[in-house]
């Protein structure tokens, strides 16, 4: 073996663990599969596709389609491979060696992951035991670590917490660098960070076709910000990184916003039913503006009711032993059937009141 980079060695990798089972709620996608109409529009536009000839390099069409969605111009559009993909590439500019990137803990592990990766040194901030965020500590972390970038998720991943605006405010004022706010499930909350991108504020909006327009499997994510940034990515992410099928799947789908308009509709007051479920089972639950809620059980440990779940075939995320979540889980919404199986199987899990597949004993 030969060494990896020396600061790459203590690094762990990024893992989302999956187990075969009848219900999926641990990775917060669409429960749905595209539209009515998706497949075959996409099919007949990828019957015209030239695939000798490199795609699009800058994706303008697609660019200009989102911008369109947006109200913004098409250069502050940029798009990538899953937003996870634009935060490499805004990490690649903005951060790297020498440079410090500050994240408030916890949050979507990979922003310090990404930004570790890059060289850049990480500094945690750290939310409150109701993983709000408070303004002194805000302040205090930004007057020490003068970051080059700072994150902020919204709603966030995995408390599932809206920031206020005023947080993002703040950050815009105290702030010496960049603000990324990851709005990766902002279409289920009730306020976006869109509207405050200007040209003259050092601030990017990042969102994803992976949790609402059902297309995960694509791996489309873009962020919007000012024109002048969007073209220092444009210099650092690989030539033709966007093929042409995707491309044009993200065009195919943003015609079909309406539908996805409905299911995030959908998916809201599913995600308020079991929020009302869960409060009468002994957990705590942490209000959620996203696709998905972060519950603690409150008389056994997190990471059994988890197996509990798994053994009636419902897989969510065990957050149990995270940094700071101790014995939290996480469910992502899914369809109406899969709720139910899930609040059933937990009713079951928690309160041992019968032999797993049994539902004829627990009212939801
Ligand atoms: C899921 C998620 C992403 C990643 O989205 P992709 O577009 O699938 O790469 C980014 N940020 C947060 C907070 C997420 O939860």
């Amino acid at each position: 073996m030969i060494p990896v980079r020396d600061d790459l060695r203590a690094l762990k990798g990024y893992h989302s663990p999956q187990v075969e089972v009848d219900v999926r709620l641990n990775t917060n996608e669409s429960p749905f599969s595209p539209p009515e109409g998706f497949r075959d529009a996409l099919a007949s536009e990828m019957s015209c596709v030239d695939w000798n000839r490199y795609p699009d390099r800058s994706a303008s069409a697609l660019r200009s389609d989102i911008a369109s969605l947006h109200g913004c111009d098409a250069e502050q559009v940029f798009v990538a491979n899953g937003s996870n993909e634009v935060l490499q590439t805004v990490l690649l500019a903005y951060a790297g060696p020498g440079r410090t990137v500050v994240t408030f803990e916890p949050t979507y592990q990979l922003h310090a992951q990404i930004a570790r990766v890059t060289g850049a040194a990480v500094v945690e901030g750290e939310r409150g035991e109701d993983f709000t965020l408070n303004p002194a500590e805000v302040d205090r972390v930004l007057e020490r670590a003068q970051p080059h970038v700072v994150f902020l998720t919204s709603p966030n991943n995995p408390t599932g917490l809206v920031e206020p605006r005023e947080r993002v405010e703040q950050l815009l004022a105290s702030a010496s660098g960049l603000v990324v706010v990851d709005e990766a499930y902002a279409q289920f909350a009730d306020w976006s960070a869109l509207d405050m991108v200007e040209e003259s504020v050092p601030l990017v909006v990042t969102r994803t076709f992976s949790k609402t327009w059902s297309m995960a499997g694509a791996r489309l994510g873009y962020l919007v910000g000012p024109a002048w940034l969007v073209a220092e990515l444009d210099k650092v992410v690989l030539p033709y990184h966007l093929d042409v099928a995707k491309q044009l799947a993200g065009r195919v789908a943003l015609r079909y916003a309406d539908d996805m308009n409905e299911r995030v509709a959908l998916l809201v007051s599913e995600r308020e039913r079991m929020s009302n479920a869960l409060g009468v089972l002994p957990v705590d639950v942490f209000e959620s503006g996203a696709n998905f809620i972060l519950f603690r059980p409150n008389v056994t440990d997190g990471k059994s009711v988890w197996r509990g779940l798994v053994d009636r075939s419902v897989l969510i995320r065990d957050c149990s032993s995270w940094p700071r979540l101790n014995n939290c889980l996480r469910v992502t919404v899914g369809t109406p059937d899969e709720n139910d199986r899930f609040l059933i199987a937990l009713a079951e899990t928690l309160l041992h009141s019968g032999p797993a597949g049994s539902t004829d004993t627990v009212k939801v």
